[in-house]
C-alpha cells in the first residue's frame, strides 16, 4: 500500500547526521570551522580535484566561478538553455552576454558540433568562456570539449550539479570524474536537498588551478585578505586588508557536519540510483511511447534525474499527480523565460531543446524510493500510456 505521496527527488537524512550537526552545534564554532575544511578535503578526494571551496549555495558557487574566470560586461559566455537558471545567470551577474546552443538530441547535452559551428562564425576571442552542465546526470565529455575550447581560447566552468561521482572515459580508457578538475577550469555542484548530497542549501565548487583556488577563496570572504604576501602593510595581528570586491558566500560549520556525514553515503547512494533506472528501464523497454534515457557505453550516468519522454506530457503529468506520484519537468528551456527574451531570444531557435521539452517528464529518482513506490509509479505511468 502506497500511503504518502510519492516527489521527484528526496533528501535521505539518517540518525548519523543528525547527530554529526548536533555535535558541531555543542561545539565552538558554528561557521568557519573545522568542519568546512574537513568537508572540502573530503570533497576533493571523492570527485578527484585538488581544490574544493565549500559556498552557501550553487548559485553563489557559479557566481564565484565567473568571477575568478573573470567575466565582466561584454563578455561573451556560451550556456546551454537545458539547466537550471543559476548556470545562465552567474554570466548576467557579472555583466556578461549569455549565448545561448542547442543541445545533443540523444544526450541532451550541448551539442559540440553545434557550439563549433557558433565559434566559427565569429573571429577567435569572441567568445571568453563555456558553461556545460552534466544535465540529468549524464557526464559531459570534457576531453572533447576541451580540444575545441583551446581551439577557441575559451575557459570552462563545468556545472555538476547533477553529477557528483558520475564519470565518463577518456581517450586513454581513464575514468574522468566530473568536477576532477583535469579538463574544466572550476567546476560547481549543489547540495540542495533534492541534488545527490544535502545540507540544507550548500555548494563546493572545485578547481586543480591553485591561482583559481585564492581567487575562489577570496572573493567567498568579501575580497578580504590576511595573507601577508598580499598586504600593503601591518599594522599587527588584527590587520586584514580587503584587495577587492568581494561576497559573503560562506557556508556553515552545522551544514558541512551534515556534507561530511552525507558524502559517507554518497556511493551507495549512486548504486541505488543505478539500480532504480535499470529497472525503469526493464519496465518500459516493452512499452510503446515511452522513451527512456539514453546512455553511451563510455559513461556512468548519475542519474540525478530520470527522464522519460511521451507524447502527452501534461496527461501523464497530471494522471500521476491524481495517484500522489509528484513527477517534474526539467527544465523550461532558458532561452524561453521572459528574462531572457529582452535579449532577442524567441521560440524556435533552438529547436531541439523545444522538442525535449514537450516531452519530458522527471520520473521519481532518489536512493530510498522503496522498491513497492517504484513498482507503483511503474504500474501507473504504463497504465496511463496504454490508455
Ligand atoms: C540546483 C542547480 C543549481 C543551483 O543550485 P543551488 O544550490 O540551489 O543554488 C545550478 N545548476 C543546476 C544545474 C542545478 O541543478
Amino acid at each position: 500500500m502506497i500511503t504518502k505521496p510519492i516527489p521527484y527527488g528526496h533528501q535521505c537524512i539518517t540518525e548519523e547526521d543528525i547527530q554529526a550537526v548536533i555535535e558541531t552545534l555543542k561545539s565552538d564554532y558554528l561557521t568557519q570551522g573545522p568542519k568546512i575544511t574537513e568537508f572540502e578535503r573530503a570533497f576533493a578526494d571523492y570527485v578527484g580535484a585538488k581544490y574544493a571551496v565549500a559556498v552557501n549555495n550553487a548559485t553563489a558557487g557559479l557566481h564565484l566561478g565567473a568571477v575568478a574566470l573573470g567575466v565582466k560586461p561584454g563578455s561573451k559566455v556560451i550556456v546551454t538553455p537545458l539547466t537550471f537558471a543559476s548556470s545562465a545567470n552567474c554570466v548576467r551577474f557579472c555583466g556578461g552576454d549569455v549565448v545561448f546552443c542547442d543541445v545533443d538530441k540523444d544526450t541532451y547535452l550541448l551539442d559540440l558540433d553545434k557550439v563549433e559551428a557558433l565559434l566559427r562564425k565569429s573571429p577567435k576571442g569572441t567568445y571568453q568562456g563555456i558553461i556545460p552542465v552534466d544535465f540529468g546526470g549524464y557526464p559531459v565529455n570534457l576531453e572533447k570539449l576541451r580540444h575545441l575550447a583551446d581551439e577557441y581560447g575559451l575557459w570552462i566552468m563545468e556545472d555538476a550539479c547533477h553529477a557528483p561521482g558520475g564519470y565518463f572515459m577518456d581517450t586513454k580508457g581513464q575514468k574522468q570524474l566530473c568536477g576532477n578538475g583535469n579538463y574544466a577550469e572550476v567546476a560547481v555542484f549543489s547540495f540542495h536537498p533534492v541534488k545527490h548530497i544535502a545540507t540544507g542549501e550548500g555548494g563546493m565548487v572545485t578547481t586543480n588551478d591553485k591561482a583559481l583556488y585564492d581567487k575562489l577563496c577570496l572573493y567567498r570572504t568579501h575580497g578580504i585578505t590576511k595573507n601577508p604576501a598580499l598586504l600593503h602593510q601591518n599594522d599587527g595581528g588584527w590587520y586584514y586588508e580587503m584587495i577587492d570586491l568581494g561576497y559573503n558566500y560562506r557556508l556553515t560549520d552545522f551544514q558541512a557536519a551534515l556534507g561530511v556525514s552525507q558524502l559517507k553515503r554518497a556511493s551507495s547512494g549512486l548504486d541505488r540510483r543505478q539500480q532504480i533506472a535499470a529497472r525503469y528501464n526493464e519496465a518500459f523497454a516493452q512499452v510503446s511511447g515511452i522513451r527512456t534515457p539514453f546512455v553511451a557505453p563510455d559513461v556512468y550516468h548519475a542519474y540525478h534525474l530520470y527522464i522519460i519522454q511521451v507524447k502527452d506530457r501534461l496527461g501523464l503529468y497530471n494522471y500521476l499527480r491524481e495517484n500522489k506520484i509528484y513527477a517534474q519537468v526539467h527544465y523550461i528551456p532558458l532561452h524561453l523565460m521572459p528574462y531572457y527574451s529582452q535579449f532577442g531570444y524567441r521560440k524556435g531557435d533552438y529547436p531541439v531543446v523545444e522538442e525535449y521539452y514537450e516531452h519530458c517528464l522527471s520520473l521519481p529518482m532518489f536512493p530510498t524510493l522503496t522498491d513497492e513506490e517504484q513498482a507503483y509509479v511503474i504500474e501507473k505511468v504504463i497504465e496511463f500510456v496504454s490508455k
